[in-house]
């Protein structure tokens, strides 16, 4: 048998196009088995696109498996809890409780972090692992039978298997590296690899968000926003078709702002500068405390919420190429797992690549990956989706019935601190409405195990 045709053995050669957290979170996972990985990033740099994210348990239950506590630990908030308010009054409406409470149910803490401290603590672990980054690499092309990614500068790099992780979006990256070509709104590797045939487009919503960050001196020297950024809590006011998510990150230096309204923007632009006259008056109104935090903002970004329909499948017909994050099952932000599910991905993937014997088995596995992670992720998309719906009630009947509901968690909280045992209060037989707090969601969604799981459904799947 001629030597080319005798199936590679571990470690392979993966190529990873995208340096976006699931990107880099790939690059680490795969590191830790052993492969030899080399991540393709468009952009010139990484860049401080965005602003604050939110980390839940089920992220930083592989976060801290990879080694990266110590690192993440310098550079989080950890916040007692999500307060939902009311948007006029800012009454609170809703609790969903955070520390000790994730740590007690779920075995680890809920944090919030600066999306570009989060990128470089990810990229610098990666590197640390081995892998190789190199960035102003725009992937033009993917071939998924010769298992070849073509770059903007027509250098082709092959691969054993390449792994799509380039976002909904391409555009951040073409934006800044002037040699790109505009690529569209596509993932690159998931329209000429994955899914060539089919023709892809983000399902928009009707919202959009407006991204800001409010210095923490400037909240500390007004008396009524002092305790916004001093203590520890997310805050979430809710109002028809609107939301804003406020929380400090970087120690109280900064005061991050996600603020969802109904609007027009470009679908996946990342940075377009959003008009402040335009943004305060989307909040007209609101709880008087919000006037004074929107007044102290001096710019912010503003994009198109968007997710991707249920794609028919995340690896290519050759089985050499699959899509994490993102690409594969980008959702809107009001579940905040966009990103805990591409690190899931990330650690899935490295499972399954592991019970492989040759590049032979890659096909096998690879669907064997999709299986396991396909279902999760779709009925997150739709989670996000309908939790919007949720927040964004108009006043009336059913806000009033939902209100109601959400109180269930406080007067939980209420019952605990004044030594009532919670078992004894009276059933409801309601769940909470909001999907943070509801008592099945919540624990399927914060306490998962991705390498149990993966493991598990491996030794079931492979079986069969
Ligand atoms: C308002 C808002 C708030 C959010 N809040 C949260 C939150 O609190 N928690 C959470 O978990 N998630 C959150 N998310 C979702 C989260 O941001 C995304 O799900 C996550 O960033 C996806 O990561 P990714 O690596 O898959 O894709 P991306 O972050 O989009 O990264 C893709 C990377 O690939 C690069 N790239 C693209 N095309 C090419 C190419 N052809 N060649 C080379 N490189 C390329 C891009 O430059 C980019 O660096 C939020 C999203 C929004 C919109």
């Amino acid at each position: 048998m001629p030597t080319c045709d005798i199936p590679k053995q571990a470690p392979y050669n993966i190529l990873i196009v995208g340096a976006g957290l699931g990107g880099l979170a790939t690059a680490i996972a795969l590191r830790k088995k052993g492969h030899n990985v080399h991540v393709l990033e468009g952009a010139p740099a990484l860049g401080e696109v965005g602003a604050g994210i939110q980390i839940p348990p089920n992220s930083t239950r592989l976060l801290e498996a990879w080694g990266l506590k110590d690192a993440l630990m310098k550079k989080i908030v950890w916040p007692k809890a999500i307060n939902m308010r009311r948007y006029d009054t800012g009454a609170v409406i809703g609790i969903t409780p955070l520390d000790p409470t994730m740590q007690k149910a779920y075995g680890y803490p809920y944090w919030l972090i600066h999306r570009a401290d989060y990128q470089q603590i990810l990229c610098d672990a990666a590197i640390a692992e081995g892998a190789k980054v190199t960035f102003g690499a725009y992937v033009l092309d993917c071939d998924q039978d010769n298992v070849t990614v073509t770059l903007a500068n027509g250098e082709v790099l092959s691969a054993d298997l390449i792994i799509g992780a380039d976002g909904i979006s391409p555009l951040q990256c073409a934006k800044r590296n002037a040699n790109a070509p505009y690529p569209g709104i596509k993932s690159r590797v998931r329209e000429f690899a994955v899914m060539p045939e089919e023709i892809v487009e983000p399902r928009t919503t009707t919202n959009c968000a407006y991204r800001a960050t409010v210095p923490g001196e400037l909240m500390r020297a007004d008396p009524e926003l002092k305790k916004l950024i001093e203590e520890p809590y997310s805050n979430c006011w809710i109002g028809y078709r609107r939301h804003i998510m406020a929380y400090p990150i970087r120690e109280g230096q900064l005061y991050n702002l996600v603020m969802s309204h109904p609007g027009a923007a470009a679908v996946g632009k990342w940075n377009e500068p959003g008009n402040l006259d335009e943004m305060k008056a989307h909040y007209a109104g609101w709880d008087p405390i919000l006037d004074k935090v929107l007044d102290k903002v001096k710019a912010c970004l503003k994009w198109k919420l968007a997710d991707l329909p249920v794609l028919s499948r995340w690896v290519s017909r050759s089985g050499k190429v699959v899509l994490i994050g993102d690409a594969a099952h980008a959702m809107v932000p009001y579940l905040a797992q966009g990103a805990a599910q591409a690190i899931e991905d990330a650690a899935t993937l490295a499972e399954c690549i592991s019970r492989t014997r040759s590049t032979d088995d890659f096909g096998a596995v690879l669907r064997v990956f999709q299986l396991i992670r396909k279902p999760r992720c779709e009925k997150i998309q739709k989670g996000s989706m309908e939790n919007g719906d949720i927040w964004h009630m108009p006043d009336g009947p059913e806000q009033v019935a939902r209100d109601a509901d959400m109180k269930i968690t406080m007067d939980l909280l209420a019952a605990e601190a004044a030594g009532i045992p919670t078992e004894k209060l009276a059933k409801t037989g309601k769940s909470n409405p909001n999907r943070w707090s509801d008592e099945e969601f919540q624990p399927w969604l914060f306490g998962h195990d991705a390498v149990a799981h993966a493991n598990a459904q491996l030794d079931l799947l492979l079986k069969l």
